[in-house]
């Protein structure tokens, strides 16, 4: 079966189509044929397209909206000349994954979409008024382009984490806003911390009930996970991704009162605040120089920059900080995952991590952790710490392509 994954923003629209079904899903055979991802939507976009085994395209050209996007996108991998295998019309493709953010309290499963669902989605917008819309304009395009004959499911970022505790996700808050307002930590990036856990039993062998571990997606976004028999028993991201570790342009966690008091000083009105917290924090706000680890790195080898090395110190010690939580939460843990972009491609980032965790039973074995770059998958804890560590690059459109395909066979997932 074909499945196009859609990951829709709000001025862009990620894609891959895959090939997969059960068969292929029980040995990993799955294919990706093409990918690629449509940028600045609205006005003069631009787009990287690449078929399998073929180089990257990049183009601009005006598109309007997502639908106008999503068109281009359904051309191209039918054109002849783009010779994706097995795609010489939409009627190859036959079904659609999207990515949705937030399912709230009521979407705590990947499932098949029709109108009821749209509405519970719609009635998350409250909860994730950035990325839910978005999301619904994917799935409305999806549906106009494709008809009702193609199957479509909704993936959530949310419903890993559904298996928290109250104890785990509730706020210190009056219960009453709870109860209100489903104000409450939801945790994000599920489906990436899902992929992971179920690649380390893979790797290791262990059933679910004996899966107890730490995953730490660490890219633009961050967040961490105690994973306890299988399922997210505690996760770092809240009501919204912006709370938790250190990211990108995201401050992670704040005492509140810092908004009011910001608010008194600056003026700043609530937007301006989200703002702040969303898009003006994090390894940006702090080194005043750029959002991206890799440069950072680079200014504090290359160019002594204080402010640099003090962005990397914050994002290092609050995942340490994590990690210890999360082994008191757990009474321990047989091992650590690092993914996303920086887990997967930074040894220096890890080794920081991991340094001075001894006491917890944690090692990093020097050798294997620089070589562990650029997609590889592996160990790199030494032998004799008490802890496996390991990289396992994340594939979340590969899970939304098989929860896709076991929605529409409606065979329970297993993890
Ligand atoms: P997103 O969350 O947007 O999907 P990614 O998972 O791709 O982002 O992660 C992006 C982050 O990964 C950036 O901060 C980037 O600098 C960092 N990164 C990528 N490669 C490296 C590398 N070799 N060393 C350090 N950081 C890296």
């Amino acid at each position: 079966m074909n499945v196009l994954v859609l990951n829709c923003g709000s001025s862009s629209l990620k894609f891959q189509v895959l090939a997969t079904d059960l068969e292929a899903i029980e040995h990993n055979a799955d294919r990706a044929l093409a990918r690629g991802v449509v940028e600045r939507i609205g006005s003069e976009a631009l787009l990287t397209l690449r078929a399998e085994g073929m180089p990257a395209q990049r183009r601009a050209m005006p598109l309007r909206d997502h639908r106008q996007a999503l068109d281009y996108i359904l051309r191209w991998l039918v054109a002849p000349e783009t010779a994706v295998p097995g795609i010489a019309s939409l009627a190859d493709i036959h079904a659609v994954g999207h990515r949705v953010v937030h399912g709230g309290e009521k979407l705590t499963r990947s499932i098949l979409i029709d109108d009821a669902v749209i509405e519970q989605i719609e009635d998350c917008i409250d909860l994730a008024p950035l990325h839910n819309p978005a999301n619904l304009k994917g799935i409305a395009a999806a549906r106009e382009l494709f008809g009702p004959g193609v199957p479509e499911a909704a993936v959530f970022d949310t419903s890993f984490h559904s298996t928290m505790p109250p104890e785990s996700f509730l706020y210190a808050l009056p219960y009453q806003l709870y109860v209100r307002y489903k104000v409450r930590r939801y945790g994000f990036h599920g489906t990436s911390h899902r992929y992971v856990a179920h690649r380390y039993r893979q790797l290791t062998g262990r059933p679910p009930e004996e899966t107890h571990i730490i995953t730490l997606h660490l890219g633009n976004g961050c967040s961490a996970c105690a994973i306890r028999r299988g399922e997210s028993l505690e996760t770092s991201m809240g009501l919204t991704p912006v709370e938790g570790l250190v990211m990108g342009t995201r401050s992670g966690d704040l005492d509140p009162s810092v908004l009011e008091l910001l608010h008194h000083k600056e003026g700043m009105s609530f937007e301006e605040l989200d703002s702040l917290l969303n898009k003006r924090s994090g390894l940006l706000g702090i080194s005043g120089l750029t959002n991206d680890m890799r440069d950072l790195l680079a200014e504090e080898s290359e160019h002594q920059d204080r402010r640099a090395r003090l962005a990397i110190d914050l994002f290092c010690l609050r995942v340490k900080k994590y990690i210890g939580s999360y082994l008191a939460r757990m009474n321990g843990a047989d091992a650590v995952v690092f993914t996303g972009g920086i887990g997967e491609n930074s040894p220096e980032i890890r080794r920081r991590i991991c340094s001075d965790l001894d006491f917890f039973g944690i090692g990093i074995d020097p050798a294997r952790n620089e070589a562990m770059t650029g997609g590889q998958e592996g160990e790199i804890g030494d032998g004799a710490a008490r802890l496996r560590l390991f990289v396992i690059p994340t594939n979340e459109e590969l899970l939304i392509a098989r929860d896709t395909v076991r929605c529409i066979l409606d065979v329970p997932r297993k993890w």
